[in-house]
């Protein structure tokens, strides 16, 4: 079984202009930082492109990952292991320079990295003659695919080189593969609890942190969070966690969509029931509350609209189809350069995902920072530590902005560039 479609696919990414470099580059302007130095801040210092041999029950699988390690200038390089069937170079080479520039903008003392791995579980199924959801089955495949992740990385992971995490199509169990392959519990986090520098809040805390950017917009635009209307692209590990946090703060959570289908309630959604839903069956799909289209999912009127799935999501077409004050970009960069335009010309707000996602890896932090304390963290302070370094540099960014006339996204993106410049320049590098 060859699990992708091969190497072709792999090369390839549709958008040559990416929204980070296109910033970078506007940034470089701004700061007149020449523009062939421009290209160290875009290009990662090392790439590994590998096949790895699973076996699943007894059958050999072949499957393609790739690492890129973007910048060390300030750091281990960190980052999480996304596992899709759509994961690509390009892709991955974008996600590790959004990991440089959101540990740069959080002040944390980390680099920028990224692991793709290219799986389609829904052949999986096909293969296997698996029919209908079964998590133990997707569970056992993404463990014997870790096994060989963990054992090919194994000498750049005990000494701490790259420190991964989870990202999409990963959680705490595959996590919890590489601490048993290397034993050393700050080689990796997002660890499940029990497991050896495991960090309480972690699960939680990219949702959190998205629950706190609105929280804080809200008071910024001097609204209540009770009554404030959402809607939520992707109900998995970050847009369940913030979507019950701002149920719990009193938000009406008006639609959600994942990869199966989409939910319009104007009444608000029972996110409770629909979270332990999602864990038995796999998906929205089904669930008691009205199906919708998702034009009717992009057009419901909204505060505030949480793209938290897939990358690329909120295209120019969406971006005309919203019908909301602000966008907070939960995923890794969902909204594409001319999306971006038209929510620009159009008055709407957008929090960039390198702020409004970084209370994962703020907490990530945490836990490689605390890898063997037996007196835990609490899930308060936790919560505390991404308050204070999220809130303190989106307000630094929001001044940039002011001050410069620029948006917000692009003032993000200078913050962190700022950093990571002078750290190069500290270092020789440039
Ligand atoms: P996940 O695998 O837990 O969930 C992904 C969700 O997206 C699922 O609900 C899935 O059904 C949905 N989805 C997939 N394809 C879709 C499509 N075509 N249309 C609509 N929905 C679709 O992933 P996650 O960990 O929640 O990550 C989501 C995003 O957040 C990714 O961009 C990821 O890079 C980013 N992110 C995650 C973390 C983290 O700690 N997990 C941290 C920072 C950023």
């Amino acid at each position: 079984m060859n699990s992708g479609v091969g190497l072709q696919r792999f090369f390839h990414r549709d958008e040559t202009l990416s929204r980070s470099i296109r910033n970078i580059h506007d940034v470089c302007e701004l700061l007149e930082i020449p523009q062939e130095q421009a290209e160290t801040l875009i290009d990662p210092q090392d790439m590994h492109i590998y096949r790895l041999h699973p076996n699943i029950g007894g059958t050999p699988v072949a499957v393609w990952g790739c690492t890129a390690f973007h910048n060390r200038a300030r750091g281990t390089y960190k980052g999480g292991i996304r596992i899709s069937d759509d994961v690509s170079v390009g892709e991955t080479m974008e996600l590790a320079r959004l990991m440089t520039l959101k540990t740069a903008l959080t002040e944390l003392e980390l680099g920028g990295a990224k692991t793709g791995i290219q799986f389609d579980m829904r052949e999986a199924y096909a293969i296997f003659g698996k029919t209908g959801y079964d998590p133990r089955f997707e569970a056992s495949v993404k463990r014997a695919i870790m096994r060989e992740y963990a054992h090919h990385y194994r000498g750049m992971l005990e000494r701490k080189r790259y420190v991964p995490a989870p990202d999409m199509g990963t959680g705490p169990s595959e996590m919890a593969v590489i601490y048993d392959e290397t034993k050393s519990p700050a080689s990796v986090t997002g660890k499940p609890e029990g497991v050896p520098g495991w960090l309480p809040g972690r699960a939680e805390a990219t949702g959190y942190g998205v629950f706190y950017v609105v929280r804080k917009c809200a008071e910024k635009r001097g609204q209540k969070l009770e009554g404030l209307r959402i809607s939520i692209q992707g109900f998995g590990n970050v847009g369940s966690h913030a979507t019950l946090f701002l149920k719990e703060a009193g938000a009406i959570i008006v639609a959600i969509a994942d990869k199966d289908g989409a939910l319009v309630d104007e009444n608000g959604i029972d996110v409770v029931a629909l979270s332990q839903y999602v864990k038995k069956n796999g998906s929205v799909k089904g669930f008691d509350a009205p199906a919708a289209s998702m034009e009717e999912f992009f057009s419901v009127k909204t505060n505030y609209f949480i793209p938290a799935a897939i990358n690329d999501s909120l295209t120019e077409d969406v971006a005309k189809m919203l019908d909301t004050e602000c966008v907070v970009e939960g995923a890794n960069f969902p909204t594409t350069c001319k999306g971006m335009d038209i929510l620009t010309s159009r008055g709407i707000e957008v929090i960039p995902d390198i702020i409004a996602n970084s209370g994962g890896v703020i907490a990530s932090c945490e836990e490689y920072t605390h890898p063997t304390s037996t007196r835990k963290l609490t899930k308060e302070q936790v919560f505390a530590t991404i308050e204070k370094s999220l809130g303190r540099n989106l307000d630094i960014a929001w001044a940039e902005a002011e001050k410069r006339g620029i948006t917000l996204d692009l003032a993000c993106t200078l913050v962190a560039i700022q950093r990571v410049y002078l750290t190069m320049r500290n270092h020789g590098w440039c």
